[in-house]
């Protein structure tokens, strides 16, 4: 049967059920009765609320469907089962069957940067429409980066008036902006709420700024104006660890930005910091000395615990990217969210979930970063990857689920927007959802052809499932084309350039 991702257990019965006539649905719900033929209390198609220990239990016999769950979410998850099952055709004979199922992890998510391109709510509503075809129930929207800020903060209204506009791409010399108004937020975050999908925002602190200093040069360890990074790489304009002024600043974003995102998690960053100005600055320098701190890590982990409590007031759970956990002082209230492909890392997580109890979101760039081609992250390499295989043994206890992120440096059209996105991100929702040990590729592959109607009728583009595991050549080729187009991208002057993996960091 061609359901995706997998469920937890199916039973299958004898006969089938003629699912067909105008396929009306008996159901409180308008989202489900969006996904048929609309809502009609006479079918023989009910979605019911009810005592159960899963998450729902769909029921198909010869005289019709039941759907039963504890909630709304449970009987949503159901209605897209059956949808499947439906393979799109107004004339599906059902196999009697019962489904139960329950999702493996309480977090399956993608993500969007809207920063380096900037999308409008048409594209984030299809994106998170799809998404919920599948059981994903997160969406990390990436708000702020060095190349824009994309929303709008009252209290600082530089950020969107200067912040969210660029010169030009890569030397391009075209002006590229745009940001969310707060109407524009609650409209996303209610039309993924209708789809029991959060969105959890992402500020990324204290590095990838160089948009909010652009705004508030004040901001920075110099002070100097600077504009919106028009090009790629890591910037070393960034936030001063040692004005009060940014935390002040930082404090009215989170005021407006919690009242924007219901979601209890916060992402806070923390990734890829050049320590350039903190190593030269006066302020930063103060309160390296009043800390009693031993390097620029912990000055970074000085930064973030600083706030992390000030984000507790607005009741947020923080979620930070893995190098967080560099400093060895971040607050234990945090989830870690790895990316990283290193060991030294690797262990770092490891160790935090044995001895601190962290929360961990497995994002590991190879193969679960989408922005790179097929022929570097295929769909096969996408679909194997065990969350703790890495982490080692007991690592599992911490995986607080799955999330594969699409950066958008060099994505400026939805259509590739969509072609990154799918299908690879089906295989990361199959291994956010369905039982552990139950993966066998050939059989995903199957089911994963059987529900691309679900794209095709909403005119989302993908790669087709044939050109997803390229062989040999085209991915030697792919990846030769991919690390041009990254070096190419790069400012020559950035703290970090793709030749150069290693991020020049200065020693204090
Ligand atoms: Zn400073």
């Amino acid at each position: 049967m061609n359901i995706l991702p997998k469920p937890f257990r199916i039973e299958v019965s004898e006969g089938s059920f003629a699912f067909r006539a105008d396929g009306k649905v008996a159901t409180d719900l308008p989202v489900i009765a969006s996904l048929f033929g609309g809502a009609d209390a006479g079918s023989a198609v009910k979605f019911v609320k009810g005592e159960t220990e899963w998450d729902y239990v769909l029921r198909i016999t010869s005289k019709g469907v039941t759907a039963t769950a504890r909630d709304d979410e449970g009987l949503f998850h159901a209605a897209v089962t059956l949808l499947q099952l439906t393979g799109g055709s107004l004339e599906a004979d059902l196999p009697a069957c019962t489904v139960y199922d329950k999702p493996r992890f309480g977090y399956r998510a993608g993500m969007i940067d809207v920063c380096r391109h900037f999308y409008g709510v048409e594209t984030v509503k299809k994106l998170i429409d799809t998404m919920a075809l599948f059981k994903f129930n997160h969406l990390h929207f990436h708000v702020s980066d060095d190349q824009g800020f994309r929303l709008r903060i009252d209290a600082l209204p530089k950020l969107h008036q200067i912040g969210s506009e660029r010169k030009g791409t890569c030397g391009d010399g075209k002006p590229h902006g745009g940001y969310y108004t707060k109407a524009q937020i609650k409209e996303i975050v209610d039309y993924a709420a209708e789809r029991y999908i959060e969105i959890v925002p992402e500020i990324d602190l204290p590095g990838h700024t160089r948009a909010i200093v652009a705004a508030y040069p004040e901001l920075s360890c110099s002070g100097k104006p600077t504009e919106v990074a028009s090009w790629f790489g890591i910037h070393s304009k960034i936030l001063c660890t040692g004005k009060e002024g940014v935390y002040e600043a930082l404090d009215k974003i989170f005021a407006e930005m919690a009242q924007m995102f219901p979601c209890k998690l916060f992402h806070l960053g923390g990734d890829e910091v050049a320590k350039l100005e903190w190593a030269k600055c006066p302020d930063c320098a103060a309160v390296y000395r009043k800390e009693g701190l031993k390097n620029l890590e912990e000055l970074q982990g000085y930064f973030t615990n600083r706030v992390i409590n000030m984000l507790k007031k607005y009741d947020k759970t923080p979620v930070l990217w893995n190098e967080a956990l560099n400093s060895g002082m971040l607050d234990k209230s945090a989830a870690v969210q790895y990316w990283t492909t290193d060991r030294p890392s690797a262990e770092r997580v490891a160790k935090a979930i044995a001895e601190d109890g962290r929360k961990v979101i497995m994002s590991r760039c190879n193969p679960y970063y989408l922005d790179y081609p097929c022929g570097m992250h295929s769909l096969k390499a996408m679909y194997k990857l065990e969350p703790a295989d890495e982490l080692g043994e007991g690592s599992e206890k911490g995986i607080l689920g799955v999330e594969c992120p699409l950066w958008t440096e060099h994505i400026a059209q939805e259509k590739e927007l969509f072609e990154h996105f799918y299908p690879r991100a089906l295989a990361v929702a199959e291994t956010g959802w369905s039982p552990k040990g139950v993966k066998d590729y050939a059989d995903f592959e199957e089911r994963l052809k059987g529900v691309l109607f679900l794209l095709d009728r909403r005119g989302v583009p993908y790669v087709p499932v044939a050109e997803c595991n390229p062989g040999k050549i085209k991915s030697a080729l792919s990846a030769a084309a991919f690390g041009m187009k990254m070096q190419r991208g790069c400012d020559p002057t950035s703290a970090r350039n793709w030749r150069s993996m290693s991020l020049k960091q200065p020693k204090c």
